[in-house]
């Protein structure tokens, strides 16, 4: 499992390879660099090797989101609005057409083939490479307002 550690303030600290079947209950960044993290494993893991709490801060709410930078995929769609527009005023029908079911099928091609990754409701670390359950639930809402920081 890889841990992507945050703080508080949801700043990146470090990225660390975790083994499950033995979890430190220290980590050091894989990159190197001095800084280091303790993790705690109490209730962390269930029988299952799920990930019930999160190891930095201790959280127990967890959401699991599509492994995929969010501002790339706004980007494609935005630029794909743009160009179609273009093409539609200058009268370019199909091409317009053409573009937009492009990215149609590039989101389909996203929501298919990323991963998933779990993250932590209060301090935004991310967990990759690990067992997640079929039906864990995704980000909600009110349950991120509870975490919002002030
Ligand atoms: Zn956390």
């Amino acid at each position: 499992m890889r841990i992507e550690i945050k703080d508080f303030q949801h700043k990146r600290i470090l990225s660390a390879e975790v083994d499950l079947d033995d979890p430190p209950s220290l980590v050091r960044p894989v990159d190197g660099g001095d800084r280091e993290v303790y993790l705690h494993w109490d209730q962390a893991i269930d029988d299952e090797r799920h990930l019930r709490r999160c190891p930095v801060c201790g959280c127990g709410e967890l959401f699991v989101r599509k492994d995929f930078p969010q501002v790339t995929g706004l980007l494609i769609v935005v630029l794909a609005a743009v160009i179609a527009l273009v093409l539609f005023g200058a009268r370019q029908q199909v091409w317009a057409f053409t573009v937009l079911g492009m990215v149609a099928l590039i989101d389909t091609a996203i929501f298919v083939f990323a991963g998933r990754c779990l993250v932590c409701y209060r301090c935004r670390s991310e967990y990759r490479d690990l067992p997640i359950r079929a039906d864990h639930p995704g980000w909600e809402l009110a349950t991120g307002e509870k975490y919002r920081s002030k």
